[in-house]
């Protein structure tokens, strides 16, 4: 089993513990206290156990670091280990613990499928490196709407935005407001293919009829003719438009940093973006809902169609308009679905979640890297240490 893919798999659990939002980490374990814990993990009588080595606390961030590198850490409770070296070796298979790094493993301990034994425990207490320190994420009430409480976090917003979390986010006090802000992933498509498809045919008609010419408005005697031949060409152009214009959204509106002092433009970036990457596996609000979706869309109908004639604009648009959807249900796949390994959209899955988890400041390509590499803002493949 690939590192990589273990990780991925890793960093959608790994910050369980922001769930808790009181700020204990043990919290988040529901059902099973800090009792519960306390009996799995810290099982070392005083003959076994050596005195400690001073703790060395590490931040979800530094963890997360670590798994991103292709490390297999699991904690108890707050307690970290590196069972990186381990893994190969464990009785139960490596599969299973590998598919636990970076979660709270005391209640597996526990199993089923199998109740480790004193001597197991004991053993994994040698693979102790230091403590989970304290949840940054109640910087919010989680439990209230957190759209009225990010302006405020003022200096704090930018870090408190990158360090994602699993649980969904409720954005509004009102519960009608807050259901009609969340979007399901196949109304994207829903709605705006059929309007792509007949844009399409309706343009194609219309340069099939062989009197659409580009540059009339400059002069008549070197106009270029545009015969329906040229509509895939157009319509290609559309699709490669989109992928730019995804990539300078993403980098220069989505990730424009809001002013400390600014409450609104604060709350503007999280309903944009900031949400997204504080709650990467929220999939309420992960695609362009269709209202504001349809405002963007029809600034670039009017923009096209305002600089080429009808039909070369409208082609262009339609094919750009396709590019859309398939960004949306690119990103969407990239969080949710597993593409094997080796492929081209497992190779973009990797570089997506480093954009979510590593480098917020690079990676903006979604459904292409193409440019990224020519903006030079790709993310540098990090060499992680072989596992198998
Ligand atoms: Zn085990
Ligand atoms: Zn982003
Ligand atoms: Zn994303």
């Amino acid at each position: 089993m690939g590192a990589r893919h273990a990780n991925e798999q890793v960093r959608r659990r790994l910050t369980s513990q922001g769930g808790s939002g009181s700020g204990d980490v043990r919290g988040a374990l529901g059902g099973r206290g800090a009792y519960a814990q306390a009996s799995s993990c810290e099982l070392r009588s005083p003959a076994m156990a050596p005195a400690p080595p001073p703790a060395a606390s590490f931040s979800p961030a530094e963890v997360q670091r670590r798994l991103a590198a292709g490390a297999c850490w699991v904690r108890c409770g707050a307690r970290l280990y590196d069972l990186t070296g381990f893994v190969r070796h464990h009785p139960g298979g490596e599969q299973l613990l590998r598919a636990r790094a970076g979660q709270d493993v005391s209640a597996d301990l526990d199993g089923p499928p199998h109740r480790h034994s004193d001597n197991a425990r004991r053993w994994l207490e040698q693979y102790y490196v230091g403590d989970l320190q304290g949840d940054p994420q109640d910087l919010v009430d989680w439990r209230k709407p957190l759209l009225w409480q990010v302006g405020h976090l003022g200096e704090k917003y930018d870090e408190w935005v990158h360090q994602p979390v699993t649980r969904p986010i409720r954005l509004f006090h009102s519960d009608l407001i807050e259901a009609l802000s969340k979007t399901v992933w196949y109304s994207v498509p829903i709605i705006w293919v059929p309007l792509m498809l007949y844009l399409s045919w309706s343009y194609y008609r219309t340069l099939a009829q062989g009197n659409v010419r580009l540059f009339m408005s400059f002069t008549t005697e070197y106009s270029v003719a545009m015969p329906e031949s040229m509509f895939p060409g157009l319509f290609m152009l559309g699709l490669l438009l989109w992928s730019l214009v995804e990539y300078l959204i993403h980098r220069f509106l989505f990730h424009m940093k809001p002013p400390n002092d600014s409450y609104y433009l604060i709350m503007l970036h999280f309903v944009m973006h900031g949400q997204h990457h504080k709650a990467p596996f929220d999939e309420s609000r992960l695609v362009f809902p269709p209202v504001p979706a349809s405002l963007v869309i029809a600034f670039f109908y009017v923009f096209l169609r305002l600089i080429l004639p009808e039909a070369v604009g409208g082609t262009v648009f339609a094919g750009g308009l396709l590019g859309y959807v398939i960004y949306d249900m690119i990103h969407y796949y990239l969080h949710f679905g597993s593409p094997h390994k080796g492929s081209y959209l497992y190779h973009l899955k990797a570089h997506h979640v480093k954009h979510h988890f590593a480098h917020q400041q690079s990676g903006f390509g979604i459904s292409t890297k193409f440019w990224d590499h020519f903006f030079h803002t790709l993310i540098p493949e990090e060499p992680h240490p072989k596992i198998q």
